[in-house]
């Protein structure tokens, strides 16, 4: 996406650095967007980072249950 060379105001952004509501402006410069707040003269430029983030998914298949079951026989020496 791309803006145009044209400055734009972007509606409903507040700028990160003031904090003032629409006072930032989009405009686009060599191909690269950025954006700037025409009340503190914050400027920024816009990239898009596409991050994906992986999820480390460790199967911990550690699990052992070593049921043991000792058979107990009692037995009567006297029999
Ligand atoms: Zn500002």
């Amino acid at each position: 996406m791309a803006f145009s060379t044209q400055k734009r105001f972007i509606a409903g952004v507040t700028c990160p650095k003031c904090g003032l509501l629409d006072k930032v402006q989009a405009f686009s410069d060599d191909g690269i967007d950025y954006r700037e707040c025409i009340s503190c003269g914050f400027l920024d430029e816009m990239r898009v980072f596409s991050a994906p983030r992986e999820l480390e998914t460790r199967v911990n298949a550690a699990a052992d249950k070593a049921n043991q079951v000792s058979a107990v026989k009692l037995v009567d020496p006297r029999g």
